[in-house]
């Protein structure tokens, strides 16, 4: 079989069915491939209310909305913090990709079912692709391709890219347990150099660790379990997040986006969001026929705050006392506010910056 298009999209996650769906509002002619649209990321599920009007995604895959966090040092200190007008919503992965990849759809995106194989040459400026839908190897010839892969993006390998450097997660979904807070739970016990999470999730949560450490992964989870009183057991997955280097944009016409560019933001691993404003704006210079205005786009709107939350990250993921230090900060009303800007209300303003520099010097010096 023989396929030709304007963009081919690798991928149908939150990067993936945005870039599509922009591309295809423009009118532009783009197929979207994704492996199995019966997938089911492993995911918390977690995107701050405000990115719902941002990126006009329909609320009707809103699963539940949590209006405080919950945050525990390693000692056991406790601090709930009220989102107050910036709650974050709970979203069901699978269900939430269906919705959007359907107004894709609808918008004129061509939406295959198939998997990338390889790049088999790029002569006279188009990409030809190989990639197997059902049992039929097809070649797809596209001027762009926006790699949308996730973590384990094959398109990468494919333009000889070194895949990322990532975090090992083993998370659980327990029907037994309710909780109201999305919960962070410090302590090198169980998350050395990371935290361990309980989210709300449609029915009951999902909990989970991460540790940069595969091997002994499952063991922490099990020491989390034990210590947040979880006996009740679930589906276990194990996934990979990301580390985030800011180096991968484009490389000739393919452009990365979301996961497969390691697009999460580093100290909380938040990726959706992020993801489809990469998606966004990949489609956008696309339609501008610059590719460059892409790396440009998102270094405008997030080299700060990646920068700054890589910067915190090194230093309150630390060791054990690094974590009670972040967890009493947050005490302080004013660094609260200024957490909870940045995180839920995505504030980009260079005051907002700002602001959090000052205070964090003040109380770091
Ligand atoms: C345990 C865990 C919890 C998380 N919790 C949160 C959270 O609460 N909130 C948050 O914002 N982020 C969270 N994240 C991060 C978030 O899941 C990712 O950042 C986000 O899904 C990235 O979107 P993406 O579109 O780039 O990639 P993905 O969502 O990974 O999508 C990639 C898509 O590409 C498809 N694909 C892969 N290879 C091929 C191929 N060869 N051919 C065709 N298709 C292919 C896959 O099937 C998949 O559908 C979490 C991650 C993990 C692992």
């Amino acid at each position: 079989m023989w396929l030709n298009t304007k963009v081919l999209v690798v991928g149908g996650g939150p990067a993936g069915v945005t870039a599509a769906r922009v591309l295809a509002e423009s009118g532009v002619d783009v197929i979207l491939l994704e492996r199995n649209l019966s997938f089911v990321k492993p995911c918390g599920g977690g995107v701050s209310l405000s990115a719902f009007e941002e990126l006009g995604i329909p609320k009707t895959t809103i699963k539940k909305e949590v209006k405080n966090v919950r945050i525990v040092s390693p000692k056991g200190e406790r601090l709930d913090m009220g989102l107050r007008d910036g709650n974050l919503a709970i979203v069901e992965r699978g269900e939430f990709e269906r919705v959007l990849r359907n107004r894709a759809e609808e918008q004129g995106a061509e939406v295959i079912e198939g998997d990338f194989v390889r790049i088999i040459d790029d002569n006279d400026k188009i990409y030809r692709v190989e990639a197997r839908v059902g049992d039929v190897m097809t070649e797809i010839a596209a001027e762009y391709i926006i790699a949308a892969d996730g973590v384990n993006s094959r398109v990468r390998t494919a333009m000889g890219i070194k895949p990322s450097k990532s975090l090992f997660t083993f998370s659980e979904r327990i029907k037994e347990v309710e909780t109201g807070f999305c919960e962070l739970w410090f302590g090198s016990s169980h998350a050395p150099g990371v935290y361990s999470w309980v989210f709300p999730a449609t029915d009951g949560i999902s909990a989970g660790t991460g540790s940069f450490e595969p091997g002994e992964i499952k063991v922490l989870f099990g020491r989390f379990k034990q210590r947040r009183g979880i006996i009740a057991e679930g589906r276990k997955r194990i996934y990979r997040i990301p580390i985030w280097k800011g180096n991968l944009y484009n490389k000739g016409k393919v452009i990365f986006a979301g996961d497969s560019a390691g697009q999460v933001i580093p100290l909380i691993y938040e990726g959706i969001y992020y993801a489809m404003k990469a998606g966004e704006f990949a489609a956008g210079a696309i339609i501008e026929k610059k590719v460059g205005n892409y790396k440009r786009r998102w270094k405008a709107r997030f080299q700060k705050r990646f920068t700054l939350m890589d910067k915190l990250r090194d230093y309150f993921f630390k060791d054990n006392a690094s974590a009670e230090r972040l967890v009493a900060l947050h005490r302080r009303p004013e660094i609260q506010e200024l957490s909870l800007r940045l995180w839920i209300k995505k504030d980009s303003s260079m005051e907002g910056f700002k602001d959090y520099i000052k205070l964090f010097g003040k109380f770091l010096s």
